[in-house]
C-alpha cells in the first residue's frame, strides 16, 4: 500500500471513529473522580495527595483523570513509566527524584541494608538530587497486618537512617489506596491513592470505609435482536442453548474491548432497568444476551455492562470476581477502541 493510500485509510478510519457508529463507550464521571480525590484527602488530612494516573488513569483516560484530580486539588500526579509522565508533562505534571526503599514488595527499590552504601555513593554525585523517600506496600489490602506493619517499620528506620546521614527528605510516602483508607500511621507526608480515586476499593472489606463513587460506566447498545425457538444453541462452541423460546440480543462489544471471554455464561448486563443474563461464548467483537424477559427491547436500546441503570448496579468488583481477577486488571483491560467520554 502506498503511503498516501495508508494515510487516506487512516483518515477514513479516524472519520469512522469520529462518527462513532458503534454505541460502545466508557462514560467517565469527572465529578465522581473529583469527589473521590476529596475523599482521599479527607482520609489523610495532614498529608499531600499524589493522584496515581498510571496505566491511562486505570483505564479511565489519563488526561481526563489528571484534569479532574488537579481541579479537585491533587498535589502530585503519579505514573509508572517515564513515557506516561512525559505524555502528561504537557499538561503541567511535574516529576522529581525520590529514593525507593524495598520494604517487602520484592520488586524494585533499595533494600534497607543497602541504604548506607547508597547514601555514601550518592554523596559523591551532585547530579542526583534525592528529595524524597518512597516505598510500596505488597499486602496493605490483606486482613493480616503482619507484613504491612513490618514494611512500615522498615520505612521509618530507612527514613531515619537517611536523615541521620544528613540527607534532607522533603517528602516521604508509601500509602496506596488501602493504606490511605485504613492505615493513618502510614500516611507520612503524602499518600498515593490510585484505585480508590476511580471509585473502586482494593478489596471488598474496604467497601464501607470510604464514600467512593464509581467513575466509569461502560455502556453499549443492542445492535441485533432475534427470536429463537427453544433448543437453539448460541455462539462459538455452542456453550449455551436456549431452554425456552427466547429473544437474543447481540451487543457490539467483546473481548477485544476488554469484556473478558472468561465472563462467558456467568455475567449479567442491565437492560430496561433489569438484570439480564449474558449467554453464549463472548466473541472478540460481539456478545449475546437473553432479552426474553424485557419484552419492549429494541435495537439501539442502551445496555449497561458496568455501572447503573434503573436502580440496578454492576460493579467492577462484581465483574472481576466473575472472571477471577481484580478491579485493577478489569479497568486496565478495557481497550483503546472503547472511547472514553467525559460526562
Ligand atoms: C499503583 C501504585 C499506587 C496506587 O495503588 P492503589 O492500590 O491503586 O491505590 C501507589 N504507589 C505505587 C508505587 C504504585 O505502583
Amino acid at each position: 500500500m502506498s503511503e498516501s493510500a495508508a494515510a487516506a485509510l487512516g483518515d477514513t478510519a479516524r472519520r469512522a471513529f469520529d462518527l462513532r457508529v458503534r454505541p460502545t463507550e466508557a462514560r467517565i464521571d469527572a465529578h465522581a473522580l473529583m469527589h473521590n480525590l476529596r475523599e482521599a484527602r479527607q482520609a489523610a488530612p495532614r498529608s499531600r495527595v499524589m493522584a496515581v494516573v498510571k496505566a491511562d488513569g486505570y483505564g479511565h483516560g489519563a488526561a481526563i483523570a489528571a484534569k479532574a484530580f488537579l481541579q479537585a486539588g491533587a498535589d502530585w500526579l503519579g505514573v509508572a513509566l517515564v513515557e506516561e509522565g512525559l505524555a502528561l508533562r504537557a499538561r503541567g505534571a511535574v516529576a522529581d527524584a525520590h529514593l525507593k526503599l524495598d520494604t517487602g514488595m520484592g520488586r524494585i527499590g533499595a533494600l534497607p541494608e543497602e541504604l548506607p552504601g547508597l547514601i555514601a555513593h550518592l554523596r559523591g554525585r551532585p547530579e542526583v538530587r534525592i528529595t524524597g523517600l518512597c516505598s510500596h506496600f505488597a499486602n496493605a489490602d490483606l486482613r493480616d497486618p503482619t507484613s504491612t506493619r513490618l514494611a512500615m517499620e522498615l520505612f521509618v528506620e530507612g527514613r531515619r537512617a537517611l536523615l541521620d546521614a544528613g540527607q534532607p527528605l522533603q517528602l516521604s510516602h508509601l500509602a496506596n489506596s488501602a493504606a490511605t483508607i485504613d492505615l493513618p500511621s502510614s500516611h507520612h507526608d503524602m499518600v498515593r491513592p490510585g484505585l480508590m480515586l476511580y471509585g473502586a476499593v482494593p478489596a471488598p472489606r474496604f467497601a464501607g470505609l470510604a464514600d467512593l463513587k464509581p467513575a466509569m460506566s461502560w455502556v453499549t447498545g443492542i445492535s441485533h435482536l432475534k427470536r429463537v425457538p427453544a433448543g437453539t444453541p448460541i455462539s462459538y462452541g455452542h456453550r449455551w442453548t436456549a431452554r425456552r423460546d427466547s429473544v437474543i440480543a447481540t451487543l457490539p462489544v467483546g473481548y477485544a474491548d476488554g469484556y473478558r471471554r472468561s465472563l462467558t455464561n456467568k455475567t449479567e448486563v442491565l437492560l430496561g432497568g433489569r438484570r439480564v443474563k449474558q449467554v453464549g461464548t463472548v466473541c472478540m467483537d460481539m456478545v449475546m444476551i437473553d432479552a426474553t424477559d424485557v419484552p419492549g427491547a429494541r435495537v439501539g436500546d442502551e445496555v449497561v455492562l458496568l455501572g447503573e441503570q434503573g436502580g440496578e448496579r454492576i460493579t467492577a468488583q462484581d465483574l472481576s470476581d466473575l472472571c477471577d481477577t481484580i478491579p485493577y486488571e478489569l479497568f486496565c483491560a478495557i481497550g483503546a477502541r472503547v472511547p472514553r467520554v467525559t460526562i
